[in-house]
Parts: C-alpha cells; structure tokens; sequence
C-alpha cells in the first residue's frame, strides 16, 4: 500500500505513525508529507526522539506498557495523549505526580489473551469509571485495544467488538475515542467502529 492509499483509507480516523521501528530522520521526512502524530511505546525513546524533533510541532503519544520508575520522565514529555493505562494502580501512581490533567485512554485486552497488555474486559467499565472517579488529573478520553494475534480473522473481528461495545458503554460517560488497529488489521478495526489507528511497519515499508 503507498502512502496515498493509506491516507484514503484512514481518512476519517486519526492516524497515530507507531514510530519505535524508525529514527529521528524517518519521522521528519513523515511530518514532512503532513502526518503530525506520532506514538512511541518506550519512554525514553519518546523523549529522545521528542528532543531532537522539538523544533517541529510534532504531537507525541505514548503507547506502551509504562514503568513506574518512568512515570516521572513521561510526565516531563508531556504528551498529547498516554494511550496505554492499563488500570487502577498506573493510573493512581501517574495521577499523584501530575502537576497537569493528562489525556488518557483506558488499554483493554479485547482480545482477552494472556499474553496481551491491558485489562481484561470484564473489569473495564468498573475501572474506568473508578480512575475517573478518584484521578482528577486523569481527563478520561476513551479506550485503546490492540487486536487480537491470530490469523483467524474472525477472532480478530471479535477483539474489536469486544472493546467498541466497551467503548459505546462509556461513551455515556463522555468517552470520544476508540484506538485500535494496526497496520495489519486497521481495515477490520475501522469496519469495527474505531476512531484512532496506530500504524507503524505498513508506513515504513514505502518509505525509503
Ligand atoms: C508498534 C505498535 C503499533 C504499530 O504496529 P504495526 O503492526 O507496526 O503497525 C501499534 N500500537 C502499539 C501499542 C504498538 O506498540
């Protein structure tokens, strides 16, 4: 898929560039062609490449599973939207040292396999609704999924209707995105109702 095609395709999503696989320099040359968010899932990688690039007016999402002893960093980062909170007790430890309110999505394992990040389903709107209850420097905006890891596609059709039924619940309690998909099945996640894709290899692969 070029470039074009995939703008044409994710044209009425957000389109977050996963860029771990990629240096400073690819990055630029994407905002160069007009893409603005960007999503990094180690910290200090997020605050590298957030150094370099500070002239740009980049917007910088973190999309992984966070440390505690990083709590701290990815604050200083201040980013546009911390994807990957994966319950309570992250949430508690972030929200005790924000000096700021802080965008974030509850990560749920919609998929429900024991090798994924994110918090089992069942317990989501419980959860969600308690971080919003008791972190107030948490602004609640919606949930993050990463679909399921089979090749099944059925299955990986279900993982993301099982986090945008979730989504739809919260949407009562002012939830406004549904982050899922990847570049191999961002088609299927968009056909499931998500608002936000996170891609990284399929962007990559033409760019040369
Ligand atoms: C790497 C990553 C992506 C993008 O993965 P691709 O399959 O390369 O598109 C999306 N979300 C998260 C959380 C990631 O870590």
């Amino acid at each position: 898929m070029t470039l074009e095609q995939i703008l044409e395709k994710t044209q009425n999503v957000r389109l977050v560039v996963a860029s771990k696989y990629v240096d400073a320099s690819v990055i630029e040359k994407l905002f160069m062609q007009g893409l603005v968010e960007f999503g990094e899932n180690q910290v200090q990688a997020l605050a590298q490449k957030k150094e370099i690039l500070k002239e740009k007016n980049l917007k910088w999402h973190f999309i992984g599973t966070l440390q505690s002893n990083k709590i701290n960093l990815l604050i200083k980062q201040k980013p546009l939207l911390w994807q990957s909170c994966n319950g309570l007790k992250i949430a508690k430890a972030m929200d005790k040292r924000l000096g700021f309110k802080l965008d974030t999505l509850l990560e749920i394992n919609g998929a429900n396999e024991d090798s994924k990040s994110g918090l089992e389903p069942n317990k989501a709107l419980e959860e969600y609704l308690q971080i919003q209850e008791e972190c107030l420097n948490l602004n609640l905006c919606g949930v993050m999924s990463i679909g399921s890891h089979s090749q099944d596609e059925k299955k990986i059709i279900k993982s993301f209707e099982n986090t945008f039924k979730i989504y739809q619940t919260l949407q009562r309690y002012g939830a406004k995105i549904c982050s899922m998909g990847m570049s191999n099945d961002f088609e299927l996640a968009i056909k499931c109702g998500s608002n936000m894709v996170r891609l990284g290899s399929i962007l990559f692969k033409n760019l040369k």
